[in-house]
């Protein structure tokens, strides 16, 4: 009948069959990128805002595939996460990010925090702590120079769980990050749950700034409430020198954003440390 053949073209929609070829593709990708060099690292500066000090980095991963082009981690970071390749990818992100700090440290004196992301599914994964701090062990890098940064989303474990794993990299001498804060559903409760070291406001609300009064309002809150629990705030995707100035105002403590700069490869940070030093 019409109906049942309406019924069929909704459900084999080309785009969806479109979709999950090219996943699979990327995922096929994925496999070798590692060992083929198309992945690499950036690293974005992170201020403070008082003192206009350089607060340090977060490490950002970059894929340059030779048959996709630039894959944004927005799109394959959830396909690693789903085939388990994120653990992989994960240790060499801290691996070699660690690797590239340390260097940095012994010529340019550099003291600040490098900043790493970790996904929630390697997190979870049983051998996390000891492999994590092997990888300390092997680069010889300060745990007092590393945070973690997680997001809101991958708090959906047992808080139990969570709160385990927070505590043992908090005993390492590592600080913790609350990343993309308010775009969950839970961001207050978990604030409340577990003894987070920074928190990370995210992009979509420091982009209205001066566009809406609620944003406004909603980042005054967050600010104040956040200092009320004596935690700094960082506000992430800092575009605008309005932008910067509110900030600057509601005592918001650290900021990132292509304002200041956009996530670079090693050798700009060291150029960067370099003229900073000379000065
Ligand atoms: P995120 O952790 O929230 O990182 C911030 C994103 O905002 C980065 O995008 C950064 O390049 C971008 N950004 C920073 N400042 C500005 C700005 O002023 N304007 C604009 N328009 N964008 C800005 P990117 O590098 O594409 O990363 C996207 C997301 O992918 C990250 O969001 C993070 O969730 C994930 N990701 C990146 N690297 C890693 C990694 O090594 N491991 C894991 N698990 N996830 C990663
Ligand atoms: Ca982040
Ligand atoms: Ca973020
Ligand atoms: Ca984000």
């Amino acid at each position: 009948s019409k109906r049942a053949g309406k019924d069929r073209i909704n459900f084999f929609k080309p785009s969806m069959l479109e979709h999950i070829i090219r996943e699979t593709k990327l995922e096929q990708g994925l496999k070798t990128a590692i060992v083929n060099q198309e992945i690499s690292l950036v690293f974005q500066p992170q201020y403070f805002v008082g003192s206009g000090g350089l607060r340090g980095f977060e490490t950002l991963i970059r894929w340059q595939s030779p048959q996709h082009g630039y894959v944004s981690p927005i799109t394959f970071i959830p396909i690693a996460e789903k085939s388990g390749m994120i653990v992989t990818i994960g240790e060499w992100v801290l691996r070699t990010a660690c690797t590239a700090f340390k260097k940095l440290q012994k010529s340019c004196e550099f003291s600040g925090k490098l900043a790493v992301n970790v996904s929630a599914v390697q997190m979870m994964e049983r051998s996390f702590i000891p492999r994590f701090r092997k990888v300390l062990e092997e680069t010889e890098f300060s745990p007092r120079n590393l945070e973690i940064e997680i997001t809101e989303t991958s708090l959906v474990h047992s808080i139990e769980q969570v709160r385990f794993i927070v505590n043992e990299l908090q005993k390492i001498g590592i600080t913790v990050a609350l990343d993309d804060f308010g775009t969950g559903f839970s961001s207050l409760s978990y604030l409340q749950k577990l003894p987070f070291d920074l928190v990370k406001i995210d992009k979509s609300f420091i982009d209205n700034i001066n566009r809406d009064l609620k944003s406004n309002q909603f980042v005054t809150t967050i600010i104040t409430m956040v200092h009320q629990m004596n935690i700094p705030v960082l506000a992430e995707g800092v575009e605008t020198e309005s932008q910067k100035k509110f900030l600057l105002e509601k005592n918001c403590d650290m900021i990132q954003g292509y304002l200041y700069g956009k996530p670079m490869p090693i050798d700009e940070i060291k150029a960067l440390l370099d003229l900073k030093e000379e000065h």
